[in-house]
Formats: C-alpha cells, structure tokens, sequence
C-alpha cells in the first residue's frame, strides 16, 4: 500500500472552541496548526517548521484580522496558497469581497464537515497545478463536488468507449428522489452537504475500475460509465445506497438509477444519457424501485414522441385538439358551478388521446403555448356563444403551462381574448401550476397581479404536489387553491396522515381567505371527509368525468344554479390530532408564531409550537397557554380575554380572535393581533391553536 504523506492545513480563528472543532474535522485526512489571529499565522508560516498545503482563515480576529493576513502575504512566496476564508456573511456581495481579497473560496458558517473537506480537497488540489492546467480544470470540473462537469464528463466517456478495444461498458445516471424536497426543507447548505457526500460515494466506487468515468451533469444529477457485468451494476447500486442510507439519520434519502447497456458504442454520449435518463423516470417516486435498466419500451415512447413532434402543428390545424370540460361542483350544495377546459387529442386513426400522452412532450418543445393560446380561443368562444344564447354561463378555468408565464405575450393574448369575444375576464379562470410559481416567485408575481387587476381569477393548481409551503400562499396573489388529488388517495399507511395534512391546509387557507377546490375526489367516503373538514369546492369523478362540451352544456341546463358562495364549515366534532412529521413542517414553515395548545377545563397547555412561537415567547411544552404568554407582560384584561375566549370556543364558535398589547423586557411595547382557532376535541380535551401576528407600529 502507497503511504501517503500528511498535508498540512493552518487554522486562523481567533475562537479556541472553533479552532478545536475544526481541528477536530480534519485530523481524520489532514496535519493540523492552529494560530490565533493573523499575526501568529504570519509567524508560523515563515518559522515554516512545516510546509504548510493550505489556510483556513477566519476574517474578524484581534490583532490581524483575516484582511490585513490576505493583504500581508500577497506579493510574497505565501501568495499562491490556497486560503479559504470562513465567514459568517453570506450573500453574494460579502462572497464577492472576501474573493477580491485574495481568498480562494469560502466557507459559510455553520460549517459542514463534507463541504469543507471537500472545498480544502479542491483547493489544494488546484494549488498543485500550473495557472494554465488551474483554468483548464475550471472549465472542466463542477465547482461543488469538483467531478468532472457535463462537457467534460461526456467526452471523457466518448474517450474511453472509443479507446476501449472490446469492453462493454454501462451507463448509468443517478439522482436523489425528491432532491428539491431535502433543499427546501432543510435548506440548499444541507442540500450542499448531501451533494458532495454522493460525489465522494461516487468518486470512491469509480475509482475501483480500470476504466471508468463520472462527472456530475447538473444539480443532484451525477453518471458514471463502467465496465459492463450485471454484478458491477448491482454493487454500484447496493454499495450507494447503503452509503446514502448511512448518511443523515433525519432523511430518507432514495437514490435512483438508469442504466443503459452500451450495445452500440456508436451512439453519442447524449442519447445514452438519454435513454439512462428515460431508465431512471421510471423509478420516480415508486417506493421500493431504485434500479431500471434501458429498455425497448422506452424506445418506442420516444419513437412516439418522435411522432407527435412530426404531427402536432398539422393536427392543430385540423382541429384535432379540441377542450373537453369537466364540472367543477360547489360541496354544500353539490350543484356544478363551473368547469375546467381539459384538451383531448381527436384523433382520426387513433381516437381520443389523452393530454398525458402528449401535454409533457409538448412542455419540453415548446407547441404547448401554441395549444394553450389554442384552447384558451376556444374556450373564450365557448362562453362567448353561450352569452349569445342567453344561458348565463359559469366561469371556466383554463391550463395554463408554466411556460406560458414566461412567454411575454400571454398576459396581452389573454387580455386581447376577452376584449376580443367581449366577455367578463372574471369567466374565465387561470389555472397555473404551483411549481411555477416557485421557479421565479417574483416575477410570477408581477405577472399575476397584472391578470388579477384585468379582472382574470387565479388559482393555484396542483397544490400540495410539490413543496412551497403554505407560507408562500401569502405572498402570492392567488385566488382560489386547488389542491392536488394526491392528498385524497387512500393508499394505506398514509391515508391517515394525508388526511391530517389536508384539513390543516383547509384550514389555514380559511385564515388566509382563500377558498379550496380540492381534485380527484372518487368516492363518497371522500366527500364526506371533505365535508367535514370545510373544502369548499370539489371536482372528480364521483361529480363528473371530462365531457364532450354539448354533454356539459346538458348539465348545467338541468342544474341551474346559484353561483358557488364560500362555505365556512368549521364544525368538526372530533379529529385526530397526531404530531407528524408532515403538520410540523407545515406550522414551520409559516413566519407567524403558532402555537397548538390542548384544553382540559380552564387549562391550555402547549403541544406544539413553531419557531417563531418559541422565539417570542420562549415557553416549555406541557406549559399552560396563560403561563407561556405573560412571560411578554400580558395585560390583565387580556389574560381574562384570552381565558375566556379559549373556554368558549367550541365546534359551533370555532374562532376567536382579538387584539391586544404586550411589553416585553425592554420595555417596548408592540400590538398584537392573536386568533384562536378550535381543531376538535382529543376525548374531553379541546385542541386549539392559536396564531399571532404582531401588528405594525
Ligand atoms: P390537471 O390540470 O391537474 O387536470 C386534472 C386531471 O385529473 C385531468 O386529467 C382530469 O381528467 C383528472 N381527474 C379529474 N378528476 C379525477 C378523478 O376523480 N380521478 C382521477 N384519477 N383523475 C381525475 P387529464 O384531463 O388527463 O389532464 C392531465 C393534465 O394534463 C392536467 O392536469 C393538466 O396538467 C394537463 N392539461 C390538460 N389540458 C391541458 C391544456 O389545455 N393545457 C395545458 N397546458 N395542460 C393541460
Ligand atoms: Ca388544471
Ligand atoms: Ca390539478
């Protein structure tokens, strides 16, 4: 075995606990010397007892700061080693500078063993090299994980399928299952962490072949090309997982793998990803399936999807595409109030094709906003003619693709629209996906204040499919929420936790005035779930399927009615209160203080309670609400308020809210506005939360 030489790192941290943690980290790989501030580090590098490989370098320390350090060595022989700064700023400005000052990288506080192994890994590994090899390995290595990055990963591999002489080789991607959920619940630093954890997994089994290449192809994406054995694939895939699986106690981490046996070595690089892509979506947010091999089948999707990129433009033309409604009804009453465009391919030879078959192929070319502008026509047509007959017509929703949003011409073609067929913006309904409103949440903003001021409803579709957290509903100006259907499938173990997950977000989003369409309901067991937990609207099977538009028009004729009027149903006789993982994110991830208190006679005393809860009021568990809440100098009157407020609330006065004014320590006094709602009754015992908004001065 080769006996590799220690290098050597310097600590400069003015903290002794810092330094003995970060010396801690990197004694497993690296020789340790510490200095307390800039000017003991100067000594030791020119004492140079020991050559030192690299700097850890803290910016505020007394007597030379981390600046003055930079600035003392450049110009000298110490110029060229590699310094990573530790800072606690981020942002980029405070990146920027620290960069300008000569620091090759950062690291931010608090920091992650794996990312600044790594960062020291790639930085020392740059300082061996001459400047010309330093910007070749830029352009060729992933800043992050420091594997090879696309480009380079890719001709590497046609490299070496092409200088292997008879080798089989396998290509085979893998990503995270629900990577974007571990960035937006922990945040992208942990997301970080785990991506440079999965890096060294793969740089250590890549490492294990003769011939071998890997790279990461972009965010939580990574591929390695290997000498083909179905037994090389299966140690590849079991050795991961057991890696990944070790890797945080609080994930669940799922890696997923395509793989795609190189039987022809003339295909380019790109199609073998391709088809190792198309292996890997199969295993998409299945259980207990982590491994697909490249098959035909798949072949035959893309040679469809071959078709309907040669057939789309000429079939629009023929009317092929042509919107089916389906009826959107308001609960309470179950009477349809309105309906949804859904476009069905009419096809001559085939019949009728339905959007999942076409509406992704069309998102990833671009024709889906030459349908969409299509469709939103017809519908506005629809409603136009049936004006004319003096029918009196429902709203309508229309789809609309996430990237219409970023075509810049779809607000004005919609606005032009109702001009056009002269009818009320307010019929027709704008369904926009929540993923999209998470891409660029700003804009989107802009963007839907704009429909919103031409009079369009907006509503949030598929809610509840990805992971914005209810959060952003107050930030973005949606009208109606519909949540996606997932949340009513009963399958199994979850059925229960879905179920809690949907009445609190129900119920939250009555907090926020927002009315709720929930999708996909099938059964009467749902509906009167739903009923119970006060959904407002409903569309699914169990109303109404997708319909031929003349059956639509059938319907509403025999059901004329009122338009849908908000239903408030608070009256939930009892529900199951469970801490789950699910609801605790969900009352993290409002800014508001939140707190779950459970009721036996005239004592509240707290279940649960988020950050910004605990923040303020700094209260224990089991705590009894009247005892959490002076600890911020309560005013008497309020405490009896309060007091009296909880004991009243019951399923028939489900809410209470009042105002008040607390004095903290400083004796600054702020208002505060504080809603109490009942949740239901655990056996004798009431659940309350209560939710507070600290009122501007
Ligand atoms: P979506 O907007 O979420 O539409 C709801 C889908 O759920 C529809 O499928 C509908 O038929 C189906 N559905 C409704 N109730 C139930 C139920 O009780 N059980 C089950 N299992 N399914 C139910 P569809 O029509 O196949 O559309 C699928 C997706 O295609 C739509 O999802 C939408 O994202 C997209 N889409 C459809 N038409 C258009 C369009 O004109 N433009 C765009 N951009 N996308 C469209
Ligand atoms: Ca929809
Ligand atoms: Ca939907």
């Amino acid at each position: 075995m080769r006996v590799r030489n220690k290098q050597t790192v310097l600590i400069v941290e003015d903290q002794m606990i810092n330094r003995a943690i970060l010396s801690k980290i990197l004694s497993v790989e690296y020789d340790v010397l510490e200095a307390e501030n800039g000017a003991a580090a100067l000594e030791i590098l020119t004492g140079q007892k020991k050559k030192v490989n690299a700097i850890l370098l803290d910016l505020v320390m007394p007597v030379m700061d981390g600046y003055e350090f930079l600035a003392r060595i450049r110009n000298t022989e110490f110029e060229d080693l590699p310094v990573i700064v530790l800072t606690g700023e981020t942002g980029s400005e405070a990146e920027q500078q620290v960069l300008d000052s000569g620091a090759w990288d950062f690291i931010t506080k608090p920091y992650q063993p794996v990312i600044l192994m790594t960062r020291l890994k790639n930085a020392i590994a740059r300082s061996q090299m001459g400047m010309f090899e330093r910007i070749c390995y830029i352009a060729e290595h992933d800043t992050l994980t420091g594997l090879y990055n696309r480009s380079k990963f890719f001709s590497a591999t046609r490299h070496m399928i092409n200088e292997s002489e008879d080798g089989k080789f396998a290509f085979m991607r893998f990503d995270i299952d629900k990577f974007s959920l571990i960035n937006s619940f922990w945040g992208e630093a942990e997301g970080d962490k785990l991506l440079c954890f999965a890096a060294k997994v793969i740089r250590e089994t890549g490492d294990g072949f003769d011939a071998c290449t890997y790279g990461r192809i972009n965010s939580d994406i990574f591929c390695i090309c290997f000498p083909y054995s179905e037994e090389n694939v299966r140690r590849i895939v079991r050795a991961s997982i057991d890696r990944l699986s070790s890797y945080g106690a609080n994930y669940f981490i799922k890696p997923v793998f395509g793989v795609y046996v190189i039987e022809d070595p003339e295909v380019s690089v790109e199609a073998m990803y391709e088809r190792a892509s198309m292996a890997a979506a199969t295993c998409k947010g299945k259980y207990s399936k982590y491994l697909e091999f490249y098959n035909a089948s798949m072949a035959r999707e893309l040679d469809w999807e071959q078709y309907v990129v040669n057939n789309m433009k000429a079939s629009l033309e023929n009317g092929e595409f042509v919107p089916w409604i389906q009826p959107k009804y308001e609960l309470r009453s179950q009477k349809p109030c309105g309906g949804e465009a859904l476009v069905r391919w009419e096809h001559p030879g085939k019949g009728v094709i339905f959007p999942s078959k076409f509406i992704p192929i069309f998102e990833r070319n671009g024709f889906v906003t030459e349908l969409d502008y299509y469709i939103w026509d017809k519908v506005c047509g629809l409603l136009r003619k049936w004006i004319d007959e003096g029918r009196d017509p429902a709203p309508l929703s229309v789809n609309i693709s996430r990237i219409d949003m970023y075509n810049p011409n779809s607000v004005r073609i919609l606005n032009d629209l109702v001009k056009h067929y002269d009818i009320p913006p307010a019929l027709l309904n704008l369904e926009l996906t929540e993923s999209a409103y998470m891409d660029n949440p700003e804009v989107m903003k802009g963007i839907l204040n704009s429909l919103r001021e031409s009079g369009f409803t907006i509503m949030m579709d598929d809610f509840g499919s990805g992971y914005s957290s209810l959060n952003t509903l107050k930030d973005i100006p949606v009208d109606i929420l519909k949540i996606d259907m997932n949340f009513i499938r009963e399958d199994g173990a979850d059925a229960g936790r879905s179920r809690t997950i949907l009445a609190s977000v129900i119920r939250m989003a009555g907090w926020l005035d927002l009315p709720v369409i929930v999708e996909g309901v099938e059964t009467e067991m749902q509906v009167d779930f739903l009923k119970e937990i006060g959904c407002d609207f409903v569309q699914g099977y169990y109303f109404g399927k997708p319909m031929a538009v003349s059956e639509y028009v059938d319907l509403m004729e025999e059901n004329k009615t009122i338009p849908g009027r908000r239903v408030n149903n608070k009256d939930i006789s009892e529900i199951v209160w469970m801490s789950n993982p699910d609801t605790e994110r969900l009352i993290d991830s409002l800014h508001y203080p939140v707190g779950i208190f459970e009721c036996s006679d005239n004592e509240c005393s707290l279940l649960r309670a988020n950050d910004p809860f605990n923040y303020m009021f700094v209260p224990v568990r089991g705590e009894p609400l009247l005892d959490v809440l002076p600890s911020s100098h309560l005013r008497k009157e309020d405490n009896e308020k309060i007091a009296n407020a909880c004991s009243a609330l019951d399923a028939l006065h489900p809410t209470a809210s009042m105002e008040m004014e607390i004095t903290d320590e400083n004796n600054d006094t702020f208002g505060l506005s504080m809603s109490i709602d009942y949740l239901g009754k655990i056996q004798n015992r009431k659940v309350i939360m209560t939710f507070i908004r600290i009122l501007p001065q």
